[in-house]
């Protein structure tokens, strides 16, 4: 099916598809960094609508794909050497980890369970005492809250047999070690629903620029035709475009769960490395939900597929069918890298919807 096709036509995005169309200026990088804004821009067909001075790159917004192979080492080993029930959202499952991928480890015996929410996760453990349960906690600011809101629903019902291994992970410093990747970004508008646009705003007061987006076809072009305007004008910008959900403030709710519950700390992202006060980790009165210090492991260094590119391309130092393994060894059956694995990955999307 032609997706162009569903792009017609409402005034909005007529006009936006004629800023966009007629950019003849200065080469512009756009970085979207959400996993989302991938897909949909690839489903919707807007790739193939930008002029050639106009290129999109994929950034570091999918969850499953930053999360480092050592993360994946440490589920296996939660669950086949100390037994646990590793619950999790689907995506998870067939990440590559150092030697094998939870998918693997089920081949051996693993107990996995796919989950929807966090608290799935804790109705399972209050269901099933004699069994340890751990809930893969990755994600963004969108998912943290409710990985909070488990921790604190297990810690009130006293629940022992309930932990997560907690790879939460937080963008502000994100934009800032991608600074210099791209001209701009199309900002993704879940995140800044929980954590509003203040931030935004102050990058842009470092010469960061980016536009706040939505998800429907109006939205994104609207977005993208609002980068190619400012971007005319010099100087770095900021603008919030996606407003009938994004506030300055954001969530205050859900901000405060989170602060309750978690402390900012380093974290690893695949292929960016540690970026400082990136992460979130449990606070000290919910030590007993930390599953690496629950079941005393270290934190493993994982070593990814040296032929697999994600890191550089969840920099947009590469696109993925720049990747030699690209289609031909790596494909969404047999991933080598999480780019391919996740729903939100741009190889799977490259893989699902070809290259531009
Ligand atoms: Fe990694 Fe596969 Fe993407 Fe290559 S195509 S970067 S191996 S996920």
């Amino acid at each position: 099916m032609n997706n162009t096709k569903s792009l017609k036509d409402n005034k909005a995005v007529q006009t936006a598809k004629d800023i966009i169309q007629s950019y003849n200026g200065k080469p512009l990088r756009i970085m979207e960094v959400c996993g989302t804004h991938t897909h949909e821009i690839f489903r919707l067909g807007i790739r193939k609508l930008l002029p050639e001075n106009v290129r999109l790159i994929s950034g570091p917004g999918c969850p499953v794909c930053v999360t480092p192979v050592g993360y994946i080492d440490e589920a296996v080993k939660l669950a086949l050497e100390k037994n646990c029930l590793i619950c999790t959202f689907g995506d998870l499952i067939r990440v590559p980890g150092t030697k094998k991928s939870l998918a693997g480890a089920r081949s051996e015996g693993a107990k996995l369970k796919t989950v929807y929410s966090p608290l799935d996760a804790v109705d399972i453990a209050r269901d099933n005492p004699d069994t340890q349960v751990v809930f893969l906690a990755v994600g963004f600011e969108t998912t943290t809250p409710a990985a909070c809101l488990a921790v604190e629903k297990a810690k009130k019902e006293g629940l022992k047999n309930f932990s997560i291994l907690g790879a939460n992970k937080t963008m502000p410093n994100a934009y800032q070690a991608l600074k210099g990747s791209a001209d701009a970004f199309l900002y993704p508008g879940h995140v800044n629903a929980i954590t509003g646009t203040e931030l935004c705003e102050q990058l842009c007061g470092q010469g960061i620029s980016g536009v706040v987006a939505g998800f429907t076809a109006a939205e994104i072009l609207t977005a993208l035709a609002v980068i190619i305007k400012l971007s005319q004008e010099g100087k770095p910008f900021f603008k919030n475009c996606y407003p009938r959900v994004v506030t300055s403030e954001g969530s205050k709710p859900a901000q405060e769960l989170v602060k309750r519950v978690m402390i900012p700390c380093d974290s690893e992202w695949r292929g960016l490395g540690i970026i400082p006060m990136s992460g979130l980790a449990l606070r000290d009165e919910y030590a007993q939900f930390d599953a690496l210090k629950k079941y005393g492991i270290d934190e493993i260094k994982g070593k990814p597929n040296p032929a697999c590119r994600c890191g550089d391309v969840l920099q947009g130092k590469c696109r993925p069918c720049d990747c030699k393994v690209f289609g031909k060894v790596c494909t969404p059956m047999h991933p080598v890298g999480a780019c391919m694995v996740s729903g939100e990955g741009a190889c799977s999307a490259y893989y699902q919807y070809g290259m531009d």
